[in-house]
């Protein structure tokens, strides 16, 4: 936590400023920026500033950025390139740790990255930075999943959250890449084009296991604000589970082997569903929005109520079958 979280040490080793060559790494991975055209585009902060996406970077080192190039941005950007059916089909093979540990590096270096910035724009207010909000302690875990490629750890499969991905609108959305997420509960949205991919990290799957009923009903791409309430609901379920699982690193010295393993509860159990905390997480994250939703029949306050209740849906109607007509917000 001194070193990578509050210390400006490589993100990934952890080896300290002038010990070793640094070249910074892109927050969001460059081939990412090149492809979606977003080096001048901005990305908005938590307190609503914004940042160039191209300057958008945190500290790590020649090594590690050359070892991730090579084995993980490279495998990514082919099949992500490849199209929707090629990351679908990887998932499916069972394929997605590459994936799991793609997103995990981006959610990682995203909040990172906010111990630089101020949660007051308002310079006459105290010099406090939205990291200083974050307890750095929950991310141990997904460290130790993204750093495997560097120290060679294994992956017990149990350590693995939750992946979806979905066929995403291509029409409607502000841009062809989006990114969302909650931090509470370790869930990310990011859109690369046609693929929306929601996941969670800490949940040992419990999260889509829990979300599947209402995942189930999806039968067309999702437009954008959908794309928001199926990362909700994974959180939702994530902060719903009964028991969690724990993670721990079993290191064998005589075999100079690490292994990141996971105490699972048994059986996997939702505990008593909060509705209003659902309502706070639509709320939250599909900001401005809310206020074009429309429903026949409802008035606004109805619409806001309904969504405050947390039982409120833009994926499936009232029968529970999918909207495919799902509205699009006005661009900002
Ligand atoms: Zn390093």
């Amino acid at each position: 936590m001194n070193d990578i979280c509050l210390g400006r040490c490589c993100f990934i080793c952890g080896a300290q400023p002038g010990s070793k060559v640094f070249n910074d790494e892109h927050v969001i991975p460059e081939w990412v920026l090149r492809k979606f055209n977003l080096f001048d585009r901005t990305i908005t902060l938590p307190n609503g500033g914004t940042v160039k996406y191209g300057r958008f970077k945190v500290p790590c080192c020649q090594d590690c950025n050359s070892l991730m190039g090579r084995q993980i941005e490279e495998r990514i950007s082919k099949v992500v390139n490849a199209g929707l059916e090629a990351v679908q089909k990887l998932i499916a093979e069972g394929n997605g740790l590459e994936f799991f540990v793609w997103l995990g590096l981006i959610f990682l270096k995203v909040h990172l990255k906010d111990r630089e910035f101020r949660i007051h724009h308002d310079l006459r207010k105290p010099d406090d930075k939205i990291g200083d909000l974050y307890d750095w302690q929950v991310l141990h875990h997904m460290h130790c999943l993204v750093r495997c490629f560097v120290n060679g750890a294994s992956l017990e499969k149990e350590v693995f959250g939750s992946l979806g991905a979905f066929a995403a609108k291509t029409a409607g959305w502000r841009e062809e890449f989006d990114y969302g997420d909650i931090f509470d509960a370790q869930t990310m949205l990011l859109r690369l084009g046609n693929v929306a991919l929601v996941t969670t990290f800490n949940d040992a799957c419990g999260a889509i296991n829990g979300a599947m009923p209402k995942l189930e009903k999806i039968e067309g791409s999702l437009s954008e604000i959908q794309a928001r309430e199926v990362m909700v609901d994974f959180a939702f379920m994530n902060l719903s589970l009964k028991q969690r699982p724990r993670f721990y690193t079993e290191c064998d010295v005589g075999n100079e082997t690490i292994t990141e393993k996971a105490v699972m509860p048994d059986p996997f159990e939702l505990g008593e569903l909060n509705f209003a905390l659902r309502g706070r997480l639509l709320r939250d994250s599909f900001g401005e929005s809310v206020k074009q939703i429309r429903v026949a029949g409802k008035t606004q306050q109805e619409i806001e109520q309904a969504i405050d209740g947390g039982r409120f849906s833009v994926l499936v109607d009232e029968t529970g079958t999918f909207i495919k007509q799902s509205f699009t917000p006005d661009s900002r």
